[in-house]
């Protein structure tokens, strides 16, 4: 009996988890029918649909009423085949394209009617991820599609546009670098550039949402045709995959672009985002934005993810570009406004996808939010989300120096302190016996589980290129020193047991003119110019050597925290100088011992370290995996400003 409670109790959670699922799913096409359904109040006075010829046409063709189907939940079904029409939703407060369109005309107004299933390209059903068997084997390489194809030396055929990365050319340089994973800025449909202006230059990172769950059509060929941002985004997927390269999206539920005449705003008032405790004391005071509304984000506005509805629609949202569009992971901006449940539930959820689809995210927030604070998913809390990583800063500013002061350099000018934080990071963020906590920057407690929840980096789109920052740091500083202090510093991006994660073109030394928030510099700012791959060749070689050197030897990427506290040890060393070792022969490797050293001096520096011949793999600004040189062990010296690894 009691079994066969349980069992009805499983199966009615069952059906209520999967009842909730089609929540958001506010189109139902069929050539007999479409079904429109839409979350807005029970109490609306009325919610209408709006059907349109065409994206452009002034008037609608109908206009439907929709009846309410339950708690805050409205339906109606129209006869007839809607193919290629578009349409709006209107609750008493303006037209909108509704929260979750998957399809939209241009400038993301109305929503499209398509059956999604035509927007395929050929092989599409073939497609699938390329494997990986822990996060940490990831190379991510983090790009803007501006910024990679825009400059007349990429020689694109579609400059800025999502085909770009299907161009052989271009995947060629990606699998010639050897990174396997892209993470993509917001590439959903923004707000800031208009698409209908294609010719004309416009620059945008897209951290303005406008509809979460369609392509961004100013990457597309035709923004005014609704299936080609579709088709042109999963030919991307599709091309990448193809090479082994994940497709890694950057996804911002945290905040809209603007609060009045967003689509939440729109359809639900005041649901999807939450209020100052003023706020919450004028309810029905609709609309206003007097100071009502929590701005956790520094874009003047928050997303409350802990309510139902919010949750659900992240939920939905993430699902759907893992279901339609072959996904393989997400990089949530400022995840730190989120609730640490919701987060674990999208996890959850995830894993009965593929648990091999990576989530990580800003554990930080931009500003105070309006919910209790132990409920947020902030980086010191990363432990308490098994799957979900974070972006590390303390690693980042020991080696390069504060996010907060772009002039003020840390371990790479040899200042003394930051040892112990780069250590932590090397080790990815877990309690490690030789880490001693009371000496690391920002974190006085170890803050993920297991390695591969720290995204290891020194540089992304949102800051100084690491060129800009090492100029701005070291004043008047040479091109050579430049050179040995980038490699330096992304030597430890690339040694590290968390996530490897690189900012495109730090390869070929791209800078920013020194422009640190360049969210909407123009092309001239933000693009890469591809000449630097001619001009420096040894740095593009650098990075290749580590990222192939990384990749066929486990020993850098334990992806185990009790493999990572057995197996990597820290030698005694001088200031300003990390030598560790990995036991490769316990972790599988075919290296047996590795020891890798690291010198921000200016001068010579000894290190003792185990007996035997070791053969050199980098060393003086060059790597060769397959060996250098031969050394001894016992007291070596390691050169200035460089690193030093090798193995026996
Ligand atoms: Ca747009």
């Amino acid at each position: 009996m009691k079994r066969l409670i349980l069992s009805i109790l499983a199966s009615a959670t069952f059906f209520l988890v999967h009842a909730q699922e089609r929540l958001f799913n506010e189109m139902q096409y069929s050539q007999k029918q479409t079904v429109f359904t839409l979350n807005a109040p029970s109490s609306a006075k009325a919610v209408k649909v709006r059907i349109y010829n065409s994206a452009s046409a002034s008037i609608p063709s109908k206009v439907v009423s929709l009846k309410r189907v339950g708690q805050d939940r409205w339906q109606t079904t129209v006869k007839g085949n809607l193919l290629g029409k578009f349409y709006t939703f209107d609750m008493g407060r303006g037209e909108c394209p509704g929260t979750f369109a998957t399809a939209v005309g241009v400038n993301g107004k109305r929503a499209a009617i398509l059956d999604l299933s035509t927007t395929n390209p050929e092989g599409w059903d073939k497609d699938s991820r390329p494997a990986i068997s822990s996060p940490s084997d990831l190379v991510v390489y983090e790009m803007h599609h501006r910024d990679f194809s825009i400059h007349p030396s990429s020689k694109s055929q579609h400059p800025g546009k999502f085909l770009a990365l299907t161009e052989p050319k271009n995947i060629y340089y990606l699998k010639t670098l050897g990174i396997n994973a892209v993470q993509i800025l917001p590439s959903y449909d923004y707000a800031t550039v208009d698409e209908s202006h294609p010719d004309v230059p416009q620059y945008n990172w897209g951290y303005d949402p406008l509809n979460y769950n369609v392509p961004e059509g100013s990457y597309s060929t035709d923004a005014t045709r609704p299936e080609v941002r579709i088709r042109e985004f999963k030919q991307m997927v599709q091309a990448l995959h193809n090479a082994g390269i994940r497709v890694i999206l950057d996804v911002v539920y945290n905040h809209c672009m603007a609060i009045d005449g967003s689509n939440f705003q729109l359809t639900y008032p005041d649901y999807y985002y939450r209020m100052t405790e003023q706020g919450k004391g004028s309810a029905g005071n609709i609309g206003s934005t007097g100071g009502n509304y929590s701005d956790g984000s520094g874009c003047g506005n928050e997303t409350a993810s802990e309510k139902p509805l919010m949750r659900q629609f992240m939920l939905e949202s993430v699902k759907h570009w893992i279901n339609e569009y072959h996904i393989d992971g997400f990089r949530f901006d400022l995840m730190g406004i989120h609730d640490i449940e919701t987060m674990n539930i999208i996890r959850a959820e995830v894993n009965r996808i593929d648990s091999s689809i990576t989530i990580y995210g800003e554990g930080w927030s931009a500003g105070t939010c309006a919910i209790e604070q132990d409920r947020l998913a902030m980086k010191a809390v990363t432990y308490k989300m098994p799957g979900i990583g974070a972006f590390a800063d303390d690693m980042r500013d020991a080696i390069r120096g504060p996010f907060s002061d772009d002039t003020k350099p840390a371990y790479l000018a040899a200042i003394a302190g930051n040892e112990e934080s780069i250590k932590f990071g090397l080790v990815g963020g877990i309690q490690h016996p030789q880490v001693d906590m009371s000496k690391v920057n920002y974190s006085k407690a170890a803050w993920t589980a297991q390695p591969t929840q720290h995204v290891s980096y020194v540089s992304c789109h949102d800051d100084m290129s690491l060129v800009d920052r090492i100029r701005t740091s070291f004043p008047g500083i040479q091109t050579d020193e430049l050179i040995r202090l980038d490699k330096l510093a992304q030597t430890f991006v690339l040694t590290s047991q968390g996530i490897p994660f690189l900012w495109a073109g730090e390869e070929v030394l791209r800078d920013k003119k020194g422009v640190h928030n360049s969210y909407n510099s123009p092309d001239s700012i933000n693009q890469i110019d591809w000449n630097n791959l001619i001009k420096y060749p040894d740095v593009f070689l650098y990075y290749r050597g580590l990222i192939e050197m990384r990749i066929a030897h486990k020993a850098f990427r334990m992806a185990d925290a009790e493999l990572v506290r057995k197996n990597v040890r820290f030698l005694d060393a001088p200031s300003c100088v990390i030598a560790f070792t990995l036991n490769g022969k316990a972790v599988g490797d075919s290296w047996n011992d590795i020891v890798c050293i690291m010198n921000s001096n200016k001068t010579p520096q000894q290190v003792t370290i185990p007996e035997g011949t070791y053969t050199v793999v980098c060393r003086d600004g060059m790597v060769a995996v397959g060996g250098l040189d031969k050394c001894q062990g016992g007291t070596i010296t390691v050169g200035p400003q460089q690193a030093l690894i090798m193995h026996k």
